[in-house]
């Protein structure tokens, strides 16, 4: 569904490049996150997979168009729906649902049409009894699911997120990941940007960037399984793997699968 062939990308006026020699293959239906420190290529990549920046050398394709054919620019715009860290900047209106209908009315979708459509992305983000509130009145993580409602009013086929959840306090980034979780499970393509590890380990594939590279990929269980590369990457597995590697070296028998405290838990005291 969307796919890196050894794409390099330089900013004009930049020394070294953003990313340099990434190919990547993202199949429909997956679940990707990626992660990485500041500065590692993250958002680059991501802006690579709707078009907003074209590949330096290489080729960036999603569903079967080059991003670099001007003549596919728009109905590539229409598959990939881009969601980014501050909600407050993709938030245009005051009240829920007049915000979910900007995009659709933009498009000049017919008005029952995108009353339907409004109502399914409420429904789809858990905000349906808020179609009628204003959005200033709701937390941050709400705020993201109604950018987040705004993107599916529009029908993409991938949705992609800058570490979306980056301003949201703690409750607020668990409704967000569990929206997102349940998007994919009804069959979006997902690619999340993220800078905690924790949110990761619900995803099919990791991908770790350093330095505009991919330097591991692999499900969640096997790159947590590498705590030495992550370390070269400046990255640590969630600490519940942490904390499951502690107790290994100390005799406890515990397998690869635990990544979240409830498996920990399931594991050191089976009921
Ligand atoms: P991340 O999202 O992982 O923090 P970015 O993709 O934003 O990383 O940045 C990758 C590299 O590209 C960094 O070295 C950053 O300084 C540089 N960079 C990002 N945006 C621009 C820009 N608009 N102009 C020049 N350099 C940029
Ligand atoms: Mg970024």
């Amino acid at each position: 569904m969307i796919q890196f062939d050894h794409v390099t990308f330089q900013y004009e006026k930049a020394e070294t490049p953003a990313l340099t020699d990434v190919s990547l293959v993202i199949e429909q239906g997956e679940f990707v996150t990626i992660v990485g420190h500041n500065g590692s290529g993250k958002s680059t990549l991501a802006k690579h997979i709707n078009g907003l920046l074209l590949p330096t050398e290489g080729v960036v394709t999603v569903c079967g168009m080059r991003t670099d054919h001007e003549e596919d620019t728009l109905a590539i715009r229409q598959k990939v729906g881009m969601a980014f860290q501050n909600p407050d900047n993709q938030l245009v209106t005051t009240v829920v649902e007049e915000d979910v209908a900007f995009g659709p009315e933009n498009l000049g979708i017919a008005p029952n049409e995108i009353r339907v459509r409004v109502d399914e992305a409420l429904a789809a983000v858990g905000m349906s009894d808020y179609a009628t509130f204003a959005v200033h009145h709701l937390s941050g993580g709400q705020k993201q699911r109604i950018a987040i409602a705004g993107i599916l009013a529009l029908k993409p086929e991938i949705l992609v997120l800058d570490e979306a959840s980056a301003m949201l306090d703690p409750s607020g980034r668990a409704e967000l990941l569990e929206t997102v979780s349940k998007l994919h499970d009804e069959g979006m393509t997902v690619v999340m940007v993220t800078q905690y590890m924790e949110e990761t380990v619900g995803c099919d594939r990791v991908v770790v960037m350093n330095g505009g590279r991919i330097v591991l990929t692999g499900t969640p269980t096997e790159v947590f399984q590498q705590p030495e590369l992550l370390a070269e990457s400046n990255l640590v597995p969630p600490e519940t793997v942490r904390i499951r590697d502690t107790l290994r070296t100390i005799g406890f028998t515990l397998s690869d699968r635990v990544l979240t405290a409830e498996q920990l838990a399931e594991e050191l005291c089976p009921s």
